[in-house]
C-alpha cells in the first residue's frame, strides 16, 4: 500500500498574514498521526514556510520553477533556490500554467527534471479539458503529457516524482471526477508508469486534484490507484484542508 499524500495549491492568494494564520490553523488541528502532507505557497511566503513549519509534520513547496539552473532569466525562479528555502515539493505543469503561459508537455518534462537534479520531488500535473473529455481524447491527452516526462527523464525518474491528475474541468468549478472516472484515468496513468518502469510504478503517489472536499475526498482516496489529493480551494480553509488530510487516513 502506497502513503497517501495531500498537498495544498494556495495558487496567487495569501499575505504573511494569511500565511501565519492558515498555518497555525493546520498545525493546531495536524493529528499525530495524520497521513503526510504539504502546502505549495506563493514565492514570497517561502520563507515564512520554512520559520513556521520546520521540524513540524507538514512540508513545503512551489507552484513553479524555471527549466534552467541559473544566469539571465528575468523573473524566473530555479529549483537550486527553492532547496535553500527547505522546499520539497514543486508543482510543474498544473493546467493554469498549461493555459496562461503556454507550457508545453517538453518544458514541463523539463522543469521536471530540474527539480529532480536539485534534490526536490517535482509534483506533475496533467489533466483534459473538457473539450478533449467529450471528443473521447482524455486518455491520449494525459497519456502524451506523461509520455514527455517519461522520455525525458526515463525509466530511473519513476518513483521519484508525484504525479497528480487534475481534470481542467474539475479545477475551482465545484464539479468533481467521480471516484471511477477518476480511479479509469489514474489506471491508465499507472500502467503507462508500468510500462517504462514496473517496480518504481508501484511507488508513485498518483494524486486527483479537482474541487476535492472534505465531503469527497475519502471516496475518491478509497480507490486503489488515487493516493491522495492536489488541494485548491479547500486549502486555504484550516478546517476544510484538515478534513481532507483525515479523510486520507493516518499516516502509514
Ligand atoms: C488545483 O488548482 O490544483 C485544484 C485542484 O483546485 P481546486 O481544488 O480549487 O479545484
Amino acid at each position: 500500500m502506497r502513503p497517501k499524500l495531500v498537498v495544498g495549491n494556495w495558487k496567487m492568494n495569501g499575505s504573511r498574514e494569511f500565511t501565519a494564520s492558515l498555518l497555525s490553523g493546520i498545525l493546531e488541528g495536524l493529528d499525530g498521526n495524520a497521513a503526510a502532507c504539504a502546502v505549495c505557497v506563493p514565492f514570497p511566503y517561502l520563507y515564512q514556510c520554512e520559520q513556521l513549519l520546520a521540524g513540524s509534520a507538514i512540508a513545503w513547496g512551489a507552484q513553479d520553477v524555471s527549466c534552467q539552473p541559473s544566469g539571465a532569466y528575468t523573473g524566473e525562479v530555479c529549483a537550486a533556490m527553492l532547496a535553500e528555502f527547505g522546499c520539497r515539493y514543486v508543482i510543474v505543469g498544473h493546467s493554469e500554467r498549461r493555459a496562461y503561459h503556454g507550457e508545453s508537455n517538453e518544458l514541463v518534462a523539463r522543469k521536471a527534471g530540474a527539480v529532480l537534479a536539485a534534490g526536490l520531488t517535482p509534483i506533475v500535473c496533467v489533466g483534459e479539458t473538457l473539450a478533449q473529455r467529450e471528443a473521447g481524447e482524455t486518455a491520449a491527452v494525459v497519456g502524451a503529457q506523461l509520455d514527455a516526462v517519461l522520455e525525458l527523464l526515463g525509466k530511473d525518474a519513476v518513483g521519484r516524482f508525484v504525479l497528480s491528475y487534475e481534470p481542467v474541468w474539475a479545477i475551482g468549478s465545484g464539479k468533481t471526477a467521480t471516484p471511477a472516472m477518476a480511479q479509469e484515468v489514474h489506471a491508465q496513468l499507472r500502467a503507462q508508469l508500468r510500462a517504462c518502469n514496473a517496480e518504481g510504478a508501484e511507488k508513485v503517489q498518483i494524486l486527483y486534484g479537482g474541487s476535492m472536499k472534505p465531503e469527497n475526498a475519502g471516496d475518491l482516496m478509497a480507490q486503489p490507484d488515487i493516493d491522495g489529493g492536489l488541494i485548491g480551494g479547500a486549502a486555504l480553509k484550516a478546517a476544510d484542508f484538515l478534513g481532507i488530510i483525515r479523510a486520507a487516513g493516518p499516516r502509514i
